[in-house]
């Protein structure tokens, strides 16, 4: 089967399901999320997904009864009916299926939905075009909840202009991308935005700054500029789907390629986790 799909215990094709209207991921997109990388039944860092899908769903108070061990059950059942060499494991749960009121139903059950989707990984040596767009997302950029809207407009505007992300920009702060975080290297060094409320903190970014430091590479999580981003040594993105990648451009004017071995010791370095990680 080309895809999966699987709802509340429901398995089948993704795209002949259905979801109850009154699932409030429907009408209020409430519900949080996660996505990340298999090779078969092997999810790279699956734990660390779910520790923050965990915190998603604190942040959202939403009562998710399933353990890990039962969450990861169904995770893996998913990947095993899929059964592709590479694919994107995606799941998310809604509060409750219940009438549209803003204030928490009482007594319903979150709905969990996870789909399998074949992936085939970009090139390793392929780089990505960026860029920049205003930042106008909410201050709950650490929790991944579905609301997306801003995330997608960037992405479309960057699709829109031939190249791969939309970098956003927040009074001349770099956050992160639409679906990627953003780090630069400069001077040797390896900047990124500190893991606070202005985003998400990616597992691979967090795999990223474990590599700089075994790798010898100074790293620090502190804000950089616009400015900074343009004149960087390296501009990386990093994402599940993505892994590590090297910007070749910014809104249209070529970037980077002053750094090139280091980044090419960070890419290599979390190449061979994920490869030793997923191997069967
Ligand atoms: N930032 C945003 C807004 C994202 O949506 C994502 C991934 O979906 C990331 C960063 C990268 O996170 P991760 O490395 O956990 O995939």
């Amino acid at each position: 089967m080309p895809q999966i799909g699987w709802y509340n215990g429901m398995i089948g094709n993704p795209a002949e399901m259905t979801v109850p209207m009154l699932d409030r991921a429907v009408y209020f997109g409430d519900g949080c999320y996660e996505a990340c990388l298999a090779v078969g039944t092997n999810a790279f860092h699956l734990d660390a997904h779910i520790d923050r899908f965990r915190r998603s769903l604190n942040a959202l108070s939403i009562p998710f009864s399933y353990g890990s061990d039962a969450l990861k059950d169904v995770l893996y059942s998913c990947l095993a009916a899929a059964n592709e060499p590479s694919a994107v494991l995606y799941w998310q749960v809604s509060r409750a299926t219940a009438p549209r009121t803003h204030a928490f139903p009482k007594d319903a059950e979150p709905n969990l939905l996870v789909t399998v989707t074949p992936k085939t990984p970009l090139p390793r040596e392929r780089t990505v075009k960026l860029i920049t767009a205003e930042d106008v997302r909410y201050a709950m950029c650490d929790v991944k909840t579905l609301n997306l809207i801003p995330n997608i407009l960037a992405n479309q505007r960057a699709a829109s202009a031939g190249a791969d992300e939309a970098v956003f920009v927040r009074d001349g702060i770099v956050t992160e991308g639409s679906h990627t975080n953003v780090h630069i290297l400069k001077n040797g060094t390896l900047l990124t935005h500190p893991a606070d409320n202005r985003i998400l903190a990616g597992v691979t970014r967090a795999v990223l700054l474990e590599l700089a430091g075994e790798s010898g590479i100074p790293a620090a999580e502190r804000a950089f500029t616009e400015d900074e981003l343009k004149c960087a040594d390296e501009v990386l993105i990093t994402s599940s789907t993505l892994g590590v990648r090297r910007a070749e451009s910014i809104d249209g004017i070529a970037t980077g390629g002053k750094a090139e071995a280091l980044y090419r010791t960070l890419a290599q370095a979390y190449e061979r986790i994920f490869d030793r990680e997923t191997r069967a």
